[in-house]
């Protein structure tokens, strides 16, 4: 049994107020998703699939959050999740309670199914607020030589959790349900890449005009650089609010070992389809993974993600979260200083240029549950009337 915030503990909304710093809080957030949290219950959580597995879902402090939850590394996280006396939760480091919890509460669509007898569950999740789908769950890259190794879009499709391919009409009908069920706020739509110059960009994109035009969410989707890159300006004409193009690492070296498939496009391709949907979607409204853990160079990073959001594109920074059954489900996330380090170098940045997750109409940038980012933005990790109000780290 899963057990929620509204079957075991009546409570149906996220914790109560803050008794945390906002730079505090967003060190904590951080600190969670490098180290995990130990929990003595059953969370609400995806153990595979093309975005964040292992993924423990609730709300700390109020703010929607990812966590590790179920891999091995976790047993000896700091962190633990308990149960308070009131019926609420908390999270503790040993017995100091650091912050108030809240779990993520099941969806109520998930208990549908449609006419065909496909779950919903199997069409579309719930990622906290937003309604979430690989819409082809297979990829010309997985099984062979180019497969990302940090993904894991074939496991969760091998274990029959999900179905290798969502039609329009079905997303459709779920993310419907998802909104007048469970509030879901937006729809976040990928793909496996496909062997067409589109890379599945346009299949995504009749997806995520079939979602906005049903349930009337604002719909990100993401797909690959295409070798035709008026395929983007298509999409845009099908009424995507916002793209992802993810390039995963700025160290080209890096992403030749980790994701050759997107290698043989190479770095400067990302930058070439970006400058094109920024044109077309607008600043802000274009975004790009940026992983860290997976051995990149800290000032190759920073330097990307600068080169991108001069670009208008937000560098989505996020920790390695490894998916049990992929190629790198023994490594471990990066620890917290070494994330933090990053976003205190790449969030003031984005605030001089205008730019924050809070001006994102869809997708993992604007929910940005799987990152510490957007607490930082929050936490005057920005800026304030143009200067850094965080000290900043001093590189030797
Ligand atoms: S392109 Fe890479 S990350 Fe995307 S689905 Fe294929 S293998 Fe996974």
């Amino acid at each position: 049994m899963t057990l929620t915030t509204s079957d075991a503990h009546g409570i149906d909304t996220p914790a109560p107020a803050p008794v945390l710093s906002a730079e505090a809080l967003a060190q904590l957030l951080t600190s969670l998703q490098s180290s995990g949290l130990r929990v003595e219950v059953p969370l609400s959580a995806r153990a595979g699939g093309a975005g964040p597995a292992d993924a423990g879902m609730l709300y700390i402090e109020g703010v929607q959050t990812t966590v590790p939850t179920s891999a091995s590394y976790v047993e000896s996280s700091p962190y633990a999740l308990r149960g308070e006396d009131d019926g609420s939760w908390a999270v503790y480091q040993g017995s100091e309670r650091l912050a108030t919890a809240a779990l993520a509460p099941r969806p109520k669509y998930y208990d549908l199914t449609t006419a065909d007898g496909i779950p919903y569950h199997q069409i579309a999740l719930l990622h906290l607020d937003s309604v979430a789908s690989t819409v082809l769950q297979t990829c010309a890259y997985w099984g062979n030589d180019d497969q990302c190794q940090f993904c894991g879009i074939g496991v969760t499709l091998a274990q029959g959790r999900t179905i290798a391919k969502k039609t329009p009409a079905m997303l459709a009908e779920v993310a419907l349900a998802a909104k007048e069920l469970d509030g879901a706020v937006d729809a976040t739509l990928t793909t496996g890449s496909t062997a067409t110059p589109d890379r599945g960009a346009m299949y995504v994109g009749r997806c995520g005009q079939a979602v906005k035009e049903a349930a009337g969410l604002p719909v990100q989707v993401q797909f690959e650089p295409p070798s035709d890159l008026d395929v983007i300006d298509r999409v845009a004409d099908l009424g995507i609010d916002s793209v992802g193009i993810h390039i995963e690492t700025f160290d080209p070296a890096v992403l030749a070992r980790v994701a050759p498939g997107k290698a043989r496009w190479g770095i400067e391709a990302y930058f070439g389809a970006w400058e094109r949907a920024v044109k077309a979607f607008g600043a802000g409204q274009v975004s790009t993974y940026v992983i860290l853990g997976i051995g990149e160079d800290e000032k190759l990073t920073v330097e990307g993600c600068k080169r991108a959001i001069d670009l208008g594109v937000y560098p989505f920074i996020v920790p390695l979260r490894p998916v049990p059954g992929s190629l790198m489900e023994d490594f471990l996330p990066p620890p917290r200083e070494a994330v933090e380090a990053v976003y205190r170098q790449v969030v003031p940045y984005l605030a001089q240029k205008g730019m924050s997750s809070s001006g994102v109409a869809a997708g993992c940038a604007r929910c940005q549950a799987c990152s510490g980012m957007g607490a930082f933005e929050r936490s005057d990790g920005g800026t304030r009337d143009g200067r850094p109000s965080l000290p900043l780290f001093t590189k030797a």
